[in-house]
């Protein structure tokens, strides 16, 4: 990683044109760019050894054969790729940092080797012949590096002809190594908040208790309208669980708002709940399934605790992957909830609902001279739907902004939609130590927003994910494009809201 005096990075790739080019390879070119490890504290009040242990060899080995048992669609990965070279070019961070060993067959391998040596009879036998490797100490480095160097967003396997899936792989490859002494410190101290003070930024409930009542009062001056962001209302139906970044981040908070307009001009009993003041769940990052678990059941208890009928997760990518995919499998069934929504639901699947049966109004003109475009997160994209309507994860979003802005443009068909390209911070990976790989695999994303800067004069750059707006916000301005405003849906939905 290169840095300037002012420790900006200075390396930033160009943004050239609308079309990406497959840069030649450059070995080792990203191998610096490390993420810091877990602290023994951090690392134990997981239940995980605090530093790397003696035995890592053979501990390692053994939970990769955990895996291997207990996740069928792993093993499967590990057998069926066929070097077919389509992946290579599809994943964002080796666009932008052209270092081979980020290609997904080359992430996947540096896994499949150790398990061709250990767990087939051709690499017990002939691992020259196989590509089989032992794990020694500079593959485990190499696992550390590059599974640290994969945002999880699946964009590969949209492209793989057999459907591998890296991010499964990178998933086991970082739970082996958090079980050695090997966590990642960003992921495990996240977790390690969640588990003691209910949510990533550690904010307890008397200070979301002020934040909440000092949005209300800027909300009143703003408006003349008095919205409510009620806290741990027993009785309330509905209960919103959002990322707690907008509860005071921006571009996040003004979203938050949007939210509380809509669900007052509804006139829904709603509440947050201090006990699950976070919709994150970065144990789906780490892998770690127990902690997943877990932090999806403070979800659920709340909810029982509170009685309230739905639950309703805010703009959070991964969040609602877990939420859409997984809630029901780690916690489920949701008897208490009601039948008419007997499922987790999107907040852009309320307001949409909302929207439709003429319950809420949306004047575009509030918004004037908004030009939007819209980034697919890749949880959202990938790992789920929305709704009831088919690709409604594509469409739900677009018919909002499409009703809330006098102009929303697409950027190109390759980089949108399944095909959506990652922010470049997903994953576990928005962390300042890996600013160098963030800004360069966000190169993609970046050229697609330039493309309709420079042919409709695209003023907002729109998403639903906390960590794509944080993302964006951060490293768009590495991209001459700091004048595109980073904003969340509900914000211009908001905006645009008829408040009585
Ligand atoms: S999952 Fe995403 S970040 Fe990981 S290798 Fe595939 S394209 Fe790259
Ligand atoms: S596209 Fe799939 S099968 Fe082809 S090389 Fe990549 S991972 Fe292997």
């Amino acid at each position: 990683m290169k840095l300037s005096n002012d420790n900006t990075v200075v390396d930033t790739p160009q943004v050239v044109g609308r079309y990406r080019v497959i840069p030649l390879i450059q070995e080792g070119a990203s191998a610096a760019s490390q993420t810091a490890k877990a602290t023994a504290d951090i690392q134990e009040s997981l239940g995980l050894p605090g530093t790397l242990v003696d035995d890592w060899h053979d501990k390692a080995i053994a939970r990769l054969g955990q895996l291997l048992k207990a996740r069928r669609g792993l093993r499967v990965f590990m057998d069926t790729c066929t070097k077919c070279g389509a992946c290579t070019d599809k994943c964002h961070y080796f666009l932008g940092t052209h270092d081979p060993k980020n290609m997904p067959v080359a992430r996947q391998d540096l896994l499949r080797s150790v398990y061709r040596r250990y767990f087939t009879w051709a690499g017990r036998l002939f691992p020259w012949l196989v590509g089989a490797r032992n794990l020694d100490k500079s593959l485990l480095q190499d696992w550390y590096t590059y599974f640290h160097q994969c945002s999880e967003c699946r964009r590969c396997t949209v492209f793989c002809p057999k459907g591998i899936d890296t991010s499964e792989v990178t998933m086991a490859g970082r739970e082996v190594l958090a079980s050695i002494g090997l966590g990642q410190q960003y992921s495990q101290e996240i977790i390690g908040k969640v588990h003691s003070i209910g949510n990533n930024l550690g904010m307890k409930p008397r200070a979301l208790a002020d934040v909440l009542q000092s949005l209300e009062e800027d909300i009143l001056e703003d408006t003349g309208v008095a919205v409510r962001l009620p806290l741990d209302d027993e009785g309330a139906d509905m209960l919103v669980v959002t990322p707690s970044a907008d509860f005071f981040a921006e571009p996040h908070v003004d979203g938050l708002i949007g939210y509380a307009k809509v669900l007052h001009q509804a006139g829904i009993r709603w509440t947050f709940s201090s006990e699950a003041s976070e919709a994150a769940n970065f144990a789906l990052f780490t892998g770690q399934h127990d902690h997943m678990r877990d932090i999806a059941l403070r979800i659920r208890h709340a909810a029982m605790g509170l009685g309230v009928k739905r639950i309703v997760i805010g703009e959070c990518g991964h969040a609602w992957r877990v939420a859409y995919s997984f809630l029901d499998t780690l916690v489920g069934p949701m008897e208490f909830l009601s039948p008419e929504h007997p499922r987790a639901e999107h907040i852009c699947e309320v307001t949409h609902q909302l929207l439709t049966q003429g319950i809420i109004q949306l004047d575009p003109s509030r918004n004037a001279d908004v030009v939007v475009t819209y980034h697919d997160s890749c949880n959202v994209a990938r790992g789920a739907g929305m709704g009831d309507i088919d690709g409604g994860q594509f469409k739900i979003p677009r018919a909002l902004l499409a009703a809330s802005v006098p102009k929303l443009v697409d950027m190109s068909a390759d980089t949108t939609g399944q095909a959506t390209f990652c922010c470049g911070g997903g994953g576990g990976l928005l962390t300042d130590d890996l600013m160098d790989v963030r800004i360069k695999g966000a190169l993609p994303r970046a050229q697609a927003l330039q493309a309709v800067v420079s042919s409709d004069q695209v003023t907002h750059l729109v998403a639903i994910c906390a960590i794509c707006k944080t993302q964006l916000t951060s490293v768009l301005p590495h991209h001459n494009l700091s004048d595109v405003q980073v904003t969340s849906l509900h914000h211009l939905v908001g905006d645009a809201l008829v408040l009585t």
